[in-house]
């Protein structure tokens, strides 16, 4: 459901940021105004959907960016509830850059999206520090696993920097971590196929399989521990889609590669 990439619309908005062509589908903001929608300020919200836009975007320049040391052509869609970032192929290297792409490329390009988040979420923190403000990490809070506090107090004309940094923290740190988890088609994923693949010869199989406990479990706790509708219904349908993808694997005498394979991937 993530894979595919979106047509062109009218209203895209396209730019270029370090090299890299970047494509806006309109359905980006609508996802993200929809994912903010708890919070009752309008100009909050506004906040929340930069917020998320930049920090998708950075996620996405990791990917790409890596995909050009590889020497790939990278170009990234800002699409529903994500990106992708996708390696173009021309007629001269049609199939050469996905099909011939080794496991340890395949696994830093996959890591290299919530490693870019990683690290635009320490220079934040650093930049809190070095302004003034307080920084302190503990577990109690899950899933923010940081405390902030500004150099100046929380106040109606502060409040505003407030949410841009905790958006921004929670974005580039909870959800960098979200997509770690072996599930397919998050990154975390495709780290696990390729690992997989080296270690077995049926190394398809056995994450698919993974992706069908991991996105269960991730289900069955958004459920029962944080009292989020998103998270289980999201990784519910990730769950069941791994499992369609191993029932195909099983009746279609398996196709190597399968439809999770190509450059392309949600976040
Ligand atoms: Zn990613």
């Amino acid at each position: 459901m993530f894979l595919a990439e979106p047509p062109r619309t009218p209203y895209d908005f396209s730019f270029n940021v370090l090299g890299v062509p970047v494509r806006v589908h309109p359905y980006f903001w609508l996802a993200g105004v929809f994912l903010g929608m708890g919070d009752s300020n309008g100009f909050i919200m506004v906040i929340w959907v930069v917020a998320l836009f930049v920090s998708i975007l950075i996620h996405e320049l990791g990917h790409a960016l890596m995909m050009r040391r590889f020497g790939e052509t990278p170009r990234i869609v800002l699409y529903m509830m994500g990106g992708l970032a996708i390696a173009d192929s021309n007629a001269w290297n049609i199939g050469s850059s996905k099909a011939a792409r080794s496991s340890t490329k395949q696994i830093m390009i996959s890591a290299a999206g919530p490693a870019a988040g990683f690290i635009f979420a320490a220079l934040i923190l650093l930049l809190i520090g070095a302004t003034g403000g307080v920084v302190e990490f503990s577990g109690a809070a899950f899933p923010f696993f940081w405390n902030f506090e500004l150099a100046q107090p929380v106040t109606s004309d502060t409040l505003y920097w407030y949410a841009l940094v905790q958006s921004l923290l929670y974005i580039n740190i909870f959800w960098g971590l979200v997509n770690l988890l072996p599930v397919y088609p998050l990154d975390g994923g495709q780290i696990s196929r390729e690992l997989c693949m080296a270690q077995f010869p049926d190394g398809v199989v056995k994450s698919l399989w993974i992706s069908v406990w991991a996105g269960a479990a991730v289900a069955f706790y958004g459920l029962t521990r944080m009292q989020s509708i998103f998270i289980p219904l999201m990784f519910g349908m990730l769950a069941y889609s791994s499992y369609q993808t191993l029932q195909q694997y099983s009746g279609g005498g398996g196709f190597r590669g399968g439809p999770w394979r190509g450059g392309r991937r949600p976040w």
